[in-house]
């Protein structure tokens, strides 16, 4: 691989600010990794800049502007006091408003918070829409929770929180564990609170209420989008491919509803509990019943389609596929997975999820020459949709579903002329990773050079 020139003092620099980012966030194994993976790119920028350096630019940017962290006490329904840990990371506001999901799930610690605010400020710089990066969340586990539990959950969790956000300020949507039901609670008691009907002071609304259109399917459509876009660039298409989908969540259930409007056919989709193999193709109505209607286990699928198999625990990827989208979460593609997806025929892999590929399933694909395209570009689509909805807020209108489709489309189309465009210019042509991450940066690094030292 040719690669831009990065001197050899600039490098050391940044392994000293690596190394500084461990030992001030000991424990935080995700940011870790989300930082280490945007550092490696950063040498030529550096080199190229030396002003990012003079200015502390990186040293910056790894340390959240403010993190609030707080308690969550509830009560469920046998009237028991629970207690959970609320989180909200206000990453980096150079470019705009925070903006980021909430995400509810028992694994969340402040690692995960902050590995998904740090990508968020590049994937948000890379849409070209004015917002800044932040994510938040709850060690909650809406699984198997009540309507009511989840109901006076999100009611004390909106309390701590809307001293801290606004349409100006800070902008949360949704994440793993946080879809229309949690934000319409979310948004109920800001209300209640505040005492204003604030739209913009969240995202991912039901539409009746100040939602956009096309925000439900965004992430995944726009993870289609993308590898619609690097397969062009490659003289090939989606049309006849077969695909694998991990998760059946939001993200899932759209990204395979894209590929099917595509001409795709995708084979398998699994959850937390196992994968379901469907040679005929996956039937999405009864997914989307099973998981947007009655919040069941992928498991019941093989109850509907018999020829359908389920395999408790197994790993979706040993299935051949010419198309992957990991849509699930950090983490799911480890190097031997990626090993098999290339050993079996894949050509595309467009990241649904955040972070979903290792450093070394990362190394495979790009050793492969793939098109592999990660999630801070390829499922930028959510948070670009977003944005679409703040402005549609902020302007009391609402657009029709083409309409919003289409912006989000060449919003894609835009990320990865842009991704494309600065690997070449930076020596790896292909490299997505490398593209998206200066590209992103190189923005945000100018914005704060701009404003000064705060
Ligand atoms: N949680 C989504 C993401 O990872 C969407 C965030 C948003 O819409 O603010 O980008």
């Amino acid at each position: 691989m040719v690669e831009a020139k990065s001197d050899p003092k600039v490098r050391e620099k940044i392994d000293t600010i690596y190394k500084e980012v461990l030992s001030r966030n000991p424990g935080e194994t995700e940011f870790h990794q989300a930082v280490r993976e945007v550092l490696d790119c950063l040498g030529p920028v550096l080199t190229k800049n030396p002003e990012f350096l003079e200015r502390k630019i990186i040293r910056r940017i790894c340390e959240p502007e403010r993190q609030i962290i707080f308690r969550v006490p509830w009560q469920d329904d046998k009237g028991e006091v629970q207690i959970n840990r609320g989180f909200r990371v206000q990453f980096n506001s150079a470019l705009g408003p925070y903006k980021g999901g909430l995400r509810f799930h028992p694994s969340v610690y402040l690692g995960i918070i902050k590995f998904l605010g740090f990508e968020q400020i590049f994937k948000n710089s890379l849409t070209g829409l004015p917002i800044g990066g932040a994510k938040g969340g709850s060690d909650f586990d809406p699984k198997g929770k009540s309507d009511d539990e989840v109901m006076r959950f999100c009611q004390s969790f909106m309390t701590e929180l809307c001293g801290h956000i606004g349409s100006d300020t800070d902008v949360p949507a949704g994440d793993i564990g946080v879809g229309g039901r949690e934000i319409g609670y979310m948004f109920g008691q800001y209300k209640r609170i505040m005492k204003r009907h604030e739209s913009g002071v969240l995202t991912g609304k039901k539409l009746n209420w100040g939602g956009a259109l096309v925000r439900t399917e965004a992430t995944g459509y726009g993870a289609v989008f993308f590898i619609d876009e690097m397969l062009k660039a490659r003289k090939d298409t989606i049309e006849g491919k077969t695909c694998l989908v991990s998760g059946s969540g939001n993200v899932a259930i759209y990204a395979i509803e894209k590929l099917h409007q595509l001409g795709a056919k995708v084979v398998a989709c699994s959850d937390s509990n196992g994968v379901i193999y469907d040679k005929n193709g996956i039937d999405l109505d009864l997914v989307k019943q099973l998981k947007e209607v009655e919040r069941r286990r992928i498991k019941e699928y093989a109850n509907h389609h018999k020829h359908a198999k389920y395999t408790e625990n197994g790993t979706i990827w040993d299935i051949p596929c010419q198309i992957a989208v990991p849509s699930a979460t950090q983490n799911e593609i480890s190097g031997e997975n990626a090993l098999k997806l290339v050993k079996n025929g894949c050509i595309a892999v467009s990241e649904g999820a955040n972070m979903p590929t290792t450093p070394e399933g990362i190394h495979v694909f790009l050793e492969s020459k793939i098109a592999y395209g990660p999630g801070k570009a390829a499922n930028a689509g959510g948070v670009a949709t977003s944005a679409l909805e703040m402005q549609q807020n902020a302007s009391r209108d609402s657009w029709t579903f083409e309409y919003t489709e289409r912006r989000l489309a060449k919003i894609m189309a835009n990320i990865h002329q842009l991704c494309y465009e600065t690997a070449e210019e930076y020596g790896t042509p292909g490299n997505y990773v490398n593209g998206a991450n200066i590209a992103g940066f190189i923005k945000v690094a100018r914005a704060m050079v701009d404003h000064g030292l705060v």
